[in-house]
């Protein structure tokens, strides 16, 4: 046989395969062009057992590391590490000095699915900087760049020139308990009071939008659920000025408007109760007012300060009444929702992507001074460029951005995360440093990524515990707005061991069709704001496809990374048991061999996993399934004990090898995504 062919067969360079063949004992010449077609078979099994032995060999190589490495950090030996009380992935890697890659890994490990922009804290840098090799200190001073800008930001807000200051739109945010509205309520506004009709612009989805009610503008922040929190949060500098907090009149008061309180009352937030579903049967108005009563929010019809208007967002019912409300605290509160527009712009990331054709695009809140295009904005510290564009949430390219604008802007040199702070330097200092300093965005990393990224070859996977999970998945929107962006979030799942694969994807409802792509690839549905039709249900149910229905693209997501959890393996816990030095083998059985032998290290246990050495190279693994002393049967042997063994597997052990004895316990693995429940 031709030894290309050979090679093709094994999956492997002609090169490395005839390096190799004299080392396996096939003598074929240097330059052989052919190998004897009687060798064929045992040169194809030669090399299996060679693969074989290199991944198990790479496999003690990783076991005895990760345990060595973790002796220095329990001995307090390691290498000690500065973290930052937050940091991005990115930003942890460059601090540990490794590949991106790898802290990916040992992030995955640790159960946590972060892309690289993503922010993890300063505990779960610690505990994987720990499974990494380092001891992990806070560092001092640290986030000092971010903690200044936030300084800035809020220093600005206050201490602005009392005349330079005028009035701005209120930016309000959203709050309530999942299901109650918040979303509807949201598109419910939007779409009754767009500023001005006759732009002619496309409403986009940017995280945030801007209505019009008396003459005044009002400025939305548009991301349901626990995202519009963080937002709210934000890093301790406040974005919005008033909250709504959205409840259910016929669920009341639940967990999370329970977390929506204790954040209004924290942050002594300003807010209007929108008591919403008044449409529907069961809508209980009093009795979601006595609950509030009880938190001490009185309605005003009780003779309190508790804002309340009863409101469906289905129908639109007293929205006009919301609003007006709305207005009526942004008078009462006027001294505070002020702005210097004269200023450097200063605000806050809302919403921040990779665009597949555009790259990093980000929507920022202006929240003192005036944007301008040709600004340069620094985010903690880092130059992310020029401005060259920006539009507003209807479209319509603007050249300024005034304070409590949102805008969408694109060219950035890096993705910020939400809740970073802008600013656009007034000091000129800061910005000839700001300016010196380049973006975080370096090619190597790009290279590690795109490499991870590959599926790992075959031979890798084969037996291999970290095989990259995927998750099939078939999408179909209503809009190609919804798409691009469920397209989008799944994209962020960016992470060398889970994977999830859009078998198909597009527009309208679920079809026939789609049920059974999906059958074929193992698929799961998500209808975004379409439904199956009956026929595609009924078939789905036959042949036990699943879909998920979902009308808002965050809770998709969450189901996708809930399924993504149940993918993955759990993860296994190393411990290294001793060894024994076979004595003498005793006879074959149908699982393997008896052996006998002495412990020289530690002890070894009934049920362990022994892997078999010969001059120090790994030959085998296999279980013992039976251990003996003096002829009776033990659970384990300690150092110095001779005893004999049952070995199952098929290796054909030999008198002198040294069976190193382990046991891996899995342990379950929680996966955590930013920003996903
Ligand atoms: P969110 O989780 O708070 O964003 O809630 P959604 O806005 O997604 O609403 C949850 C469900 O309640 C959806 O099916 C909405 O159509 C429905 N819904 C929201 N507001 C109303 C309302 O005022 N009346 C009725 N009947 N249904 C509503």
């Amino acid at each position: 046989m031709n030894i290309t062919e050979l090679a093709r067969r094994l999956r492997v360079p002609t090169e490395e395969l005839r390096a190799k063949l004299p080392e396996l004992g096939f003598d074929i010449g240097e330059k052989a062009l052919k190998v004897p077609d009687r060798d064929v078979g045992r040169i194809q099994w030669a090399w299996r057992e060679y693969k074989k032995r290199a991944y198990l060999q790479k496999k003690m190589e990783e076991q005895k590391s990760r345990a060595e490495r973790k002796q220095k950090v329990q001995e307090g030996t390691a290498e000690k590490v500065q973290l930052p009380t937050v940091m991005t992935v990115r930003e942890f890697a460059e601090i540990l000095n490794l590949p991106i890659a790898k802290v990916m890994q040992e992030l995955m490990r640790a159960g946590i699915l972060a892309s690289l922009n993503e922010r993890i804290d300063f505990e779960t840098a610690a505990i994987v900087a720990e499974d990494l090799g380092f001891i992990a200190e806070p560092a001092e001073g640290e986030g000092q760049e971010e903690a200044e800008g936030v300084a800035r930001l809020e220093e600005a807000l206050k201490s602005e020139a009392k005349a330079a200051r005028t009035e701005r739109p209120p930016v309000i945010v959203v709050m309530g308990h999942v299901d109650h509205g918040k979303t509807k309520l949201l598109d419910q506004i939007r779409s009754t009071n767009v500023v001005d009709e006759e732009s002619g612009g496309i409403t986009q989805h940017i995280g945030a939008y801007q209505v019009e009610r008396k003459d005044k503008k009002i400025t939305f922040i548009d991301t349901p659920g626990h995202e519009a929190f963080t937002v709210m949060r934000s890093r301790g500098a406040k974005v919005a000025d008033i909250a709504i907090l959205v409840i259910a009149a016929d669920d009341g008061i639940q967990p999370q408007t329970q977390e929506a309180i204790d954040i209004i009352k924290a942050a002594k937030l300003p807010f209007v109760v929108a008591i919403n579903k008044i449409d529907k049967e069961g809508a209980n108005i009093e009795k979601v007012k006595s609950q509030l009563a009880e938190q001490n929010f009185i309605p005003e019809d009780w003779g309190g300060d508790t804002i309340c208007v009863p409101v469906s967002a289905k129908t639109g019912q007293n929205f006009d009444q919301l609003l007006d409300m709305l207005l009526l605290v942004t008078d009462l509160e006027k001294e505070n929702i002020m702005a210097d527009a004269t200023r450097k712009a200063l605000g806050t990331i809302i919403e921040a992507h990779v665009d597949k054709g555009a790259g990093p695009v980000a929507t920022i809140l202006v929240q003192t001074g005036t944007l301008c295009i040709g600004d340069t904005l620094g985010i903690n510290g880092y130059n992310y460029g020029k401005l060259r564009a920006m539009k507003t949430w209807d479209g319509q390219d603007v050249k300024e951005a005034s304070p409590s604008t949102p805008v969408k802007i694109l060219g950035l040199k890096d993705t910020p995360s939400v809740g970073d702070i802008f600013e656009v330097p007034e000091d000129p200092k800061l910005l000839k440093k700001l300016k010196s300093k380049p973006s975080r965005r370096t090619g190597v990393d790009e290279i590690v990524v795109t490499q991870t990224k590959a599926k790992p070859s075959e031979e890798e996977a084969e037996g291999t515990e970290e095989e990259q999970v995927t998750l099939n998945i078939i999408v179909k929107a209503d809009v190609l707005g919804s798409l691009e962006a469920i397209l989008g979030m799944i994209d962020q799942i960016d992470n060398p061991y889970v994977n999830v694969k859009v078998v198909s994807k597009g527009l309208g409802n679920v079809t026939d069709t789609d049920v059974l792509n999906a059958e074929a690839t193992d698929a799961v549905i998500y209808a975004f704001s379409v439904k199956p039709l009956t026929t595609a249900s009924n078939l789905a149910r036959d042949k036990d496809v699943q879909i998920g229905v979902y009308s808002v693209i965050y809770r998709l997501f969450e189901d996708v990374v809930e399924r993504l959890k149940l993918l993955i393996p759990a993860e296994k816990v190393y411990t290294e048991l001793g060894s024994l030095k076979i004595l003498a083998i005793f006879k074959k059985t149908p699982k393997g061999s008896i052996v006998g032998g002495q412990v020289t290290k530690g002890k070894i246990e009934l049920g362990a996993t022994a892997r078999v050495l010969r001059d120090g190279q790994v030959m085998a693994e296999g279980k013992i399934d039976s251990v003996q002393c003096g002829k009776v049967d033990v659970k384990e042997a300690q150092q110095g004990e001779e005893c004999g063994l049952g070995f199952v597997g098929k290796a054909k052990l030999e008198v002198g090898d040294v069976l190193e004895i382990y046991t891996e316990e899995m342990q379950e693995r929680t996966l955590e995504v930013e920003g996903a429940k």
